[in-house]
């Protein structure tokens, strides 16, 4: 049995016969992580110095030397590596006097500081699949993004106290700007709201919780959400990248919201984390630091703020190690441009325009399929899985401790 490390829900009953350099036999797979297994066999990084093919270690001399030399490093990346790798990259910023960000600080991460310090409450996926009675996918598109989420736990799964399941005991509610696949599944409890409009949507579900009229163009429709949450025995909120974007500065509003629901009922909230492992990165760092993100260990002490993010970093550093990350596709313009101008170190066992523009470039074995480990799964589960598949390549974790050594 394999895992699949295609997005944080890793999927631990996949099934697949990956022998003949082909997939083949695959069971429990779903589209997105039959890419993700796919992709094992194409576009391939090989070890590169400033565009020329050569051997690994001279790959990771090369790295060590960029790093040495460097004055205000930066190490970014983390979501898609292991625990294992993740503590080696402490490590590493550890003695190097680093800046370390993941991607959290872009996306999930202020709702995930609020979950880890228990501001806001939370629970499992085993949790949800056992009791919940209404599920909330709030600016999130599961069906495209964590496509076994549903049906494994959150809507059709017969759970411990909802045996009638989504025929007759949960309820599924969709918020978003469009009409998404999932909300096409819900489309009974879809509601529509306006880009940037999730506070106002917030402050909405407030007063009709207190009977109040509440202000928004279809008050009909928002009282019947308010009945629903109030009917709720035992529910879930998972909130996407469109709502995180949107609310940034009024989450507070959001962690009222939560805690004016549990005064009515049980209300939980699990992010809905995209890479495999960002969860893990933020405890890891949270353990050691007290943050979770955008920390500096310049001077030697842990320090956080904006300033260590990888936005400003990148911009202020002189040099960069990216991690099982593509930075230079998914960031804005302006800090793929300042990353791309650094001497760059880009370990990947796959292609991209960031190790495209890389100045080093270290295969590596892709977690779950071709390297064992640990991974934190997004409702903080840890899962631990074996490789499926033999390589000669080292993990991220191998590489990283051969580049400490090196330095
Ligand atoms: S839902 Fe995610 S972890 Fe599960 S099989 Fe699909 S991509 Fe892989």
């Amino acid at each position: 049995m394999a895992t699949c490390t295609g997005c944080s829900l890793l999927c631990e009953d996949i099934e697949a016969d990956v022998s003949g350099g082909a997939l083949s036999h695959v069971k429990n797979l779903c589209r997105k992580g039959h890419g993700h297994f796919q992709a094992a066999f194409t576009e391939r990084t090989v070890p590169m110095v400033d565009g020329v093919r050569v051997d690994l270690e001279e790959a990771v001399a090369k790295a060590a030397e960029i790093l040495r030399n460097a004055k205000s490093p930066l190490l970014y990346g983390w979501s898609n590596s292991t625990l294992e790798a993740q503590a080696a990259g402490l490590d590493l910023a550890e003695r190097i006097g680093a800046t370390i960000d993941d991607t959290s600080s872009f996306c999930q991460g202020i709702l995930m500081e609020r979950i880890l310090s228990g501001k806001i409450a939370s629970c499992t996926l085993d949790d949800v699949r056992n009791y919940a009675d209404t599920s909330i996918f709030w600016g999130a598109d599961p069906s495209s993004s964590h496509p076994r989420h549903l049906s494994r736990f959150s809507y059709y799964p017969r759970g411990e106290k909802r045996q009638k399941s989504y025929e007759e005991e949960r309820t599924c509610v969709v918020v978003d700007v469009r009409r998404s696949a999932t909300a096409n599944l819900c489309r009974k409890y879809y509601f529509r709201i306006s880009p940037g409009a999730d506070g106002e949507f917030v402050e909405a579900i407030l007063s009709a919780l207190d009977g109040k009229v509440p202000k928004v163009g279809d008050k009909k429709k928002m009282i019947e959400l308010a009945g629903i949450l109030k009917k709720t025995e035992w529910g879930a909120i998972f909130p996407g990248l469109g709502m995180i974007y949107s609310m940034q500065e009024k989450m507070d509003l959001f962690e009222a919201l939560i805690a004016r629901l549990n005064e009515i009922t049980t209300f939980r909230v699990v992010p809905m984390v995209g890479h495999y492992n960002m969860r893990g990165f933020n405890e890891l760092l949270r353990d050691k630091t007290g943050f979770i993100n955008s920390v500096s260990f310049k001077g030697g002490a842990a320090v956080h703020g904006p300033e260590h993010s990888i936005v400003a970093a990148a911009k202020n550093s002189d040099a960069a190690l990216v991690i099982g990350s593509d930075p230079l596709s998914s960031l804005p313009v302006g800090t793929a441009r300042a990353l791309a101008r650094l001497p760059l170190i880009a370990i990947d066992p796959r292609r991209s325009l960031t190790t495209d523009a890389a100045s080093v470039v270290i295969p590596s074995a892709i977690s779950g399929l071709e390297a064992g480990g640990t991974a934190v799964r997004m409702d903080g589960v840890k899962i631990k899985f074996e490789p499926i598949m033999k390589t000669d390549l080292p993990s991220d974790e191998q590489i990283l401790r051969r580049i400490l050594e090196a330095i």
